[in-house]
């Protein structure tokens, strides 16, 4: 799979930079989920895995996964138009919902449906929201910086909008820089590009150099949303950048983030993966003097709004968190079918689990689509979930998903870890036994107990582990940022009013 090489010294006399209508040539409007992946194909792009530049990314049986779960966006969309399409006043036509920008509560709360409704269907991350919230909040960052330095962001903005509209393409955010020493501000590090920044400029655009660390779909999507990922002081200047960049422009190296079990892929048979057609995708990007057009730059150099950037990507974003509750529908149905495989499922203790498994999962839907329903209007027409049920959302959801899957091991129990292969069960040696003794209710087929017990395995330790589990802790900030923004929401001296007020208190203090 070795056809290409990382230049080390990399040379850019030899480039040649794409105007803004060259690099929308690049795409034809991509309406089935099989338009998208011929839309993936041939497209150049260097991308390394387990230390290899892989030929064609799209045939790689790891990546295949992360590519099924974004083709299901495409799929529903078809399916259950209700759910997953919406009327686009930009270009006047229906269009894929993540690339509508919501204009009310409702655009929101459908929205959250049909995350769950994704997150029942694949079992992991499909990948397609941060752009949706990339879309959505820079619908009023570039309306509000516009206002204040009567600048174009915002006409830019929505000549990309629907272009993108138009393709149904898919965008992913690049926001996470590696940060390198966190007690210095991006100006301060000591390389330079450990935030990414503007490294040069001309009349056509400008060039940016960093890294975006875990970017979620970050290859298998179409165009990148690069943007700040925290406050910037007025020294950070050049940090303040915000661009559309396409997967394939020059410049860009993928390192493809290695996931648990992932090895499992490459070994033929479908039940020991637990998952055998959905994963996510994690990537980590190196920017080498990117070019941006001008067209595509939504943000250059206005530091101030990096902080409003964040706080309302983190709005929409936090309760996108949403879709783990599809996950958690998944693994309590697969916890209920491992219970019944095994004759347990009318005990007591079992009915119980089921139901703190539910009820968990419920409370998690009930933050995301309440700050959806509280939902309000910005200045530029857009709709924007309750921070502070947005981001209790997504503090439920970097614990509960944690308590459903100890539940779920609790009611498998550890024959989850201990069952012989795939290869096993179906050797001629030793397949007999395995499906003799792995037998649970003897109306239950072997294989149909084994695939269940590593459908949990895979949600609990494997590759979709990482998101269900630890992107549930840290995607969308890690659970401390959360609790800041509930500390800056919480308002503790109109709640110590309501005390005194009931407690017959004179005194203000
Ligand atoms: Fe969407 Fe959830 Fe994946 Fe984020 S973690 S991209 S919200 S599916
Ligand atoms: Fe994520």
């Amino acid at each position: 799979m070795i056809s290409k090489t990382l230049i080390s010294e990399p040379t850019f006399e030899d480039r040649t930079e794409k105007t803004v209508d060259q690099q929308w040539a690049d795409f034809s409007p991509i309406v089935t989920g099989e338009d998208y992946l011929q839309s993936i194909r041939n497209r150049g792009t260097l991308l390394y895995l387990f230390g290899e530049a892989i030929d064609e990314p799209a045939d790689h049986p790891i990546i295949k996964p992360s590519i099924n779960a974004l083709k299901k966006t495409y799929d529903l969309a078809i399916e259950d138009p209700d759910l997953a399409t919406a009327y686009s006043p930009y270009i006047s036509a229906p269009v894929n919902r993540f690339l509508h920008i919501p204009k009310s509560s409702e655009d929101l709360v459908q929205k959250h449906k049909m995350q769950r409704r994704l997150g029942q269907l694949t079992g992991t991350c499909f990948q397609r929201c941060t752009g949706l919230d990339a879309l959505s909040v820079l619908h009023s960052v570039t309306f509000d910086v516009d206002k204040k330095y009567n600048t174009q962001y915002h006409k830019r903005y929505i000549e990309f909008l629907k272009k993108a509209q138009k393709n149904n393409v898919l965008i992913s955010a690049g926001m996470t820089d590696p940060k390198g020493d966190r007690s210095k501000r991006p100006h301060q590090q000591v390389d330079k590009d450990m935030y990414m920044r503007v490294v040069e400029r001309n009349d056509q655009g400008v060039y940016v150099t960093g890294v975006k660390a875990h970017m979620t779909g970050g290859w298998n999507q179409h165009w990148i949303c690069v943007m700040p990922t925290m406050n910037m002081l007025p020294e950070d200047k050049e940090y303040a950048i915000i661009g559309m960049i396409p997967v394939q422009a020059e410049g860009i190296t993928f390192i493809y983030g290695r996931q648990s079990c992932d090895m499992r892929a490459m070994g033929g048979g479908n039940i020991d993966q637990g998952n055998v057609h959905f994963g996510g995708q994690e990537v980590l990007v190196f920017f080498d003097r990117v070019f941006i057009p001008h067209e595509h730059v939504f943000l250059d150099g206005e530091y101030e709004f990096a902080q409003e950037l964040v706080t309302k990507f983190t709005a929409y974003h936090r309760a996108s968190y949403v879709c783990k509750t599809g996950l958690g529908d998944v693994i309590t149905g697969a916890a209920a079918s491992i219970a019944d495989y095994n004759g347990v499922e009318k005990v007591s203790h079992i009915k119980d689990k089921l139901v703190e498994m539910v009820h968990l999962n419920e409370t998690i839907y009930s933050s995301g689509i309440a700050s959806a329903h509280e939902a309000k209007e910005l200045e530029s027409g857009a709709y924007m979930n309750d921070i502070m049920l947005s981001n209790v959302c997504k503090h439920n959801v970097t614990r509960f998903p944690y308590e459903l899957s100890r539940i779920a091991q609790d009611i498998a129990g550890g024959i989850m870890v201990t069952m012989p292969s795939e290869a096993d069960y179906r050797s001629e040696e030793v397949g007999k036994i395995v499906d003799r003794f792995l037998r649970g209710r003897d109306d239950i087929p072997t294989e149909d107990r084994m695939r269940i017990l590593r459908l949990i395995e895979n949600m609990t330790l494997g590759r979709n582990a990482v998101g269900y589990l630890t992107e549930s802790m840290h995607g969308a900030g890690s659970p401390q940022a959360q609790r800041i923004q509930i500390f800056r929401g919480m308002n503790v001296e109109e709640k110590k009013q309501f005390a005194r007020d009931l407690a017959g208190i004179k005194s203000k203090k």
